[in-house]
């Protein structure tokens, strides 16, 4: 059975993508670090509606040796992880002057060591079974830069060269690894943000409206596909065309 740990996917993107990847049959890691309750009723509702193998797995991803741990509790009640959506992540608006050395370290630390242990922990496996399927959560802010937002473009850029990186290195390993790039997607994340805000960013999206999980997920779980076995290293934009 093909194995799938999503990292946050406790609330918003990655719960949909977990979803998503229940409804195809996948054995499903769900990973959480502070919603444990939510994290636990969700993997029992997946479990009991699509029957799937289904767990919620604690770890801060920002944690080499958490990371370390929940990986390999996943391989022993799931088997080998060979999917691994890297999804986890924070935001926060600031100007640039104001960001805190601590600010500055957990936004880059939680993206960016998030990526680099979880990849580290999954992929000495698929190396070893020639297959492997990787997925980084990136953002359109990581393209074209965010003003109050130095910090968290800076992040996600870096995922898109870690993903352009790896994806050349394993792919003679036959891993695909790709990155999807959110617009402004409805979750938790929007909620630092009033109506009249809200309201000009759907203005600015030429669909017209802003986008759902559903819509991330629905990408993420392609590039898992086989339908997308010779794309690697891209970075998939699902924005709306708010950026083009
Ligand atoms: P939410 O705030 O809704 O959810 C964030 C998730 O990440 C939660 O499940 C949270 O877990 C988890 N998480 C945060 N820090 C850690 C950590 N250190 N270790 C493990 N899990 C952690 O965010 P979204 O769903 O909106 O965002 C998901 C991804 O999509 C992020 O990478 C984000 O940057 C990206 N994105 C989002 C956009 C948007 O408009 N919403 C746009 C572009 C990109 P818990 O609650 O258990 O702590």
């Amino acid at each position: 059975m093909n194995t799938v740990l999503v990292t946050g996917a406790s609330r918003g993107i990655g719960k949909a993508i977990a979803e998503g990847f229940a409804k195809e049959g996948y054995a499903l890691a769900i990973n959480y670090n502070n919603s444990r309750e939510s994290a636990q009723d969700f993997a029992a509702r997946l479990m009991k509606k699509y029957e799937v193998p289904c767990g919620a797995y604690k770890a801060n991803v920002r944690d080499k040796g958490e990371v370390e741990e929940m990986v390999s509790r996943v391989k022993s009640d799931l088997g080998t992880i060979v999917t691994l959506v890297n999804n986890a992540g924070i935001s926060t608006q600031k100007e640039f002057r104001d960001i805190t050395e601590t600010q500055w370290k957990e936004m880059l630390s939680t993206h960016l060591d998030g990526a680099y242990n979880c990849t580290q922990a999954v992929l000495p496996d698929m190396l070893c079974r020639k297959y492997g399927k990787i997925v980084n959560i990136g953002s359109m802010w990581g393209i074209t830069g965010g003003s109050c937002e130095v910090h968290y473009s800076t992040a996600k850029a870096g995922l898109i060269g870690f993903t352009k990186s790896l994806a050349k290195e394993v792919a003679p390993s036959n891993i695909n690894v790709n990155c999807v790039c959110p617009g402004v997607i409805e979750t938790d994340m929007l909620k630092i943000f009033d109506s009249q805000t809200i309201k000009s960013l759907e203005n600015q999206t030429p669909l017209g409206r802003i986008g759902t999980p559903k819509d991330v997920a629905k990408a993420v779980l392609f590039l898992c596909s086989k339908e997308a076995d010779y794309i690697t290293g891209i970075t998939l934009n699902v924005n709306g065309g708010f950026l083009i």
